[in-house]
């Protein structure tokens, strides 16, 4: 009896957690959603699954029903009052479910489509869940595909599993077996459901089908046996609110309003609230507690109902004055009768403080830009990690001014005038602008592609300065003068390399003692157009090799029998820039033995 009132003390004390649903393009997340959401009619099943603002709520009457068929003696106890999802599957709507660094969102259930194991997004949202320290669950999807498989809907995996043919247990095991190398490849120790003895050590995955409801059960009773052993921690409620901007919206005839996710507390008609805005921090009065009303009440007027207060957790929509510059991913505080509202304030606006701390203090570094706060935070993680400075951050859509502003990059550091944009709209103004003036704009929806084009937009830059720098490179060599076959433009010689090798287009050069002045002087004859040998051309001539015909050919060529004379050595015309050009960009094209060379060619033309 003691531990019954135990239980049910602990139970009212718990509020329901809010999970997310996350996973690759097409593994059927929206379609999962909606399976789950589905109510049967007929059976009067509805069970109070309610619509809220951007998600919908499964009161524990209706988890306890939807997972009847895998709980058939009752021995699972549900101990939180309910399940709040969020609607808009994706890691956009989980990056923003945020306070303080710490993830709003208890639980995440992450699909992979068993056809098609992990994929880009999959490895995205991991990186997201292990960031935010967040449990999460992996659902198998899309079953129903394996060839042959017989449907039992809404049926219990392991139930429907045994009733199928060997060859579609065999074709389970090996794409199975599959995913749960790749897993384990990605750091994630991973068991299925029924097999996962340690929950906090595996991650425990649910084989499920979106479309014969196959595993779904299995799916939502392990989402809440994971929050109650893992979570109740968290779950406590809490008369403190939590609360975070999901979506900053327009409604026709009640202005900008805000869609919350109230995750712990109550909310009330009329509390004072305060949100970060851009730039200034806003502070207001709920007007309306908006919730959608159900169907059968869309007769009526509006599509909302009001409320006097809201207990979490919660989606709500939020009507004020003053929410035009209200951020997404924002912190919602709710001004108390001791609390100082202007410390409030400076809280809220802290979060956004806190990522502008992140950029670089050298003032060199790309543009940022994503559309929450929450998404900027984890973009902003991802580019401290991989090493690509910041020098200025932006939450909304890109305007004119925000490519301004990265344009301040063309003169202090050219390779960074870039944007990196993470799910936001670019205007098509602030594109052409950026066209105009050279910034280069890269826009995702995943964080690493952003890292993939900024990486391949670097390394065309490098590619684009060695392509331009290929005059500036100047290979070592000395050449021994055999014959003089013309004097003058175009110059040709026939020589024997004896140092270093000569390649096209090497400037040429003779080293001549002034006889007045007895000063070292260097005579330019231009650059080799042409190397010869038997009456061919060939690219490169080595030391040691048999002699060749070299054309030279260039401005103002000096005159063989005036400024040089038949016998004298020729070299290539090295210079400090050369130099720098060659360590730069061709520091693994040139030998040992040419770089040898090089430090004596230096002592011969005096570079320091
Ligand atoms: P999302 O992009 O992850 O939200 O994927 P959707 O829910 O839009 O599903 C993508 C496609 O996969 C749609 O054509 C769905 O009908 C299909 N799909 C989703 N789940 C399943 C499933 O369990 N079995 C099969 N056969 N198809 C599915």
């Amino acid at each position: 009896a003691h531990e019954e009132a135990m239980a049910a003390r602990s139970k009212d004390n718990l509020r329901s957690p809010i999970c997310c649903i996350l996973g690759h393009v097409d593994t059927g997340k929206t379609k999962l959603l909606d399976k789950i959401r589905q109510t049967n009619v007929q059976e009067g099943e509805a069970g109070g699954i309610t619509q809220q603002i951007g998600a919908t709520y499964f009161p524990v009457e209706a988890l306890q029903k939807k997972t009847a068929v895998v709980n058939k003696d009752g021995s699972f106890v549900f101990n939180v009052p309910g399940l709040l999802v969020i609607d808009t599957p994706g890691h956009e709507s989980f990056t923003n479910l945020r306070s303080r660094g710490s993830s709003l969102c208890n639980i995440a259930i992450l699909v992979v489509d068993i056809m098609h194991g992990l994929e880009p997004q999959t490895l995205e949202s991991m990186r997201l869940l292990r960031e935010r320290k967040t449990p999460f669950i992996v659902a198998l999807n899309k079953i129903d595909r394996l060839f042959g498989w017989s449907r039992i809907d809404n049926n219990g995996f392991e139930d429907s599993l045994a009733f199928q043919k060997k060859s579609v247990q065999q074709e389970f095991k090996d794409r199975w077996d599959f995913v749960h190398t790749q897993l384990m490849e990605q750091g994630f120790n991973s068991e299925l459901f029924y097999q996962n003895t340690n929950m906090a050590r595996y991650v425990s995955v649910v084989p499920t089908s979106a479309h014969t409801g196959e595993g779904i059960p299995d799916m939502l009773k392990l989402i809440i046996k994971l929050t109650q052993e893992r979570m109740t921690g968290k779950l406590m409620y809490l008369s403190e609110v939590e609360c975070t901007v999901l979506e900053v919206k327009v409604i026709e005839g009640l202005g900008t309003t805000i869609d919350v996710v109230l995750s712990n507390g109550v909310l009330h008609e009329g509390d004072r609230i305060v949100l970060c805005g851009n730039p200034e921090p806003i502070a207001t009065n709920i007007r309306a507690l908006l919730t959608p009303a159900e169907m059968k009440e869309l007769r009526v007027k509006s599509a909302y109902v009001h409320n006097k207060e809201v207990k979490a957790a919660m989606g709500i929509k939020i009507a004020a004055d003053g929410l035009d510059s209200a951020i997404a991913g924002s912190r919602l505080l709710v001004v108390g009768p001791d609390d100082d509202e202007e410390d409030l304030m400076d809280e809220v606006m802290g979060d956004l403080a806190h990522l502008m701390g992140k950029v670089s203090k050298t003032g060199r570094g790309v543009s940022v830009q994503a559309s929450t706060l929450g998404s900027l935070e984890a973009l902003l993680e991802f580019l401290r990690v991989s090493k690509i400075p910041v020098a200025s951050i932006s939450i909304g859509p890109v305007y004119k001014k925000d490519v301004l502003r990265a344009g301040v990059m063309l003169e202090k550091a050219k390779e960074y005038a870039v944007m990196l944009c993470f799910d936001v709209k670019v205007d098509k103004d602030a594109k052409q602008y950026a066209d105009e003036i050279g910034v280069k704009i890269f826009e995702a929806d995943i964080i690493y592609h952003l890292f993939d084009k900024f990486t391949a937009h670097m390394k065309q830059l490098e590619e684009q300065r060695k392509e331009e720098s290929k005059m500036d490179a100047v290979f070592p060599c000395v050449l021994s003068p055999i014959a003089v076959f013309n004097k003058k433009d175009p110059i040709v010689v026939g020589v024997d390399v004896i140092e270093g090798n000569l390649r096209m287009l090497t400037p040429i050069c003779a080293l001549k003692k002034n006889p007045v002045t007895g000063v070292k002087e260097i005579v330019h004859l231009g650059r080799v157009t042409s190397i010869e040998r038997d009456h061919k051309q060939i690219p490169i001539c080595k030391k040691g090799q048999p002699s060749v015909a070299v054309k030279i050919e260039g401005p103002n060529q000096p005159l063989y029998g005036r400024q040089l004379e038949e016998k004298d050595i020729l070299y290539s015309s090295i210079t400090r820039k050369s130099i720098d050009t060659l360590k730069e960009f061709y520091r693994s094209d040139v030998s040992n033995d040419e770089w040898q060379l090089i430090i004596k060619l230096k002592k011969e033309f005096d570079i320091m």
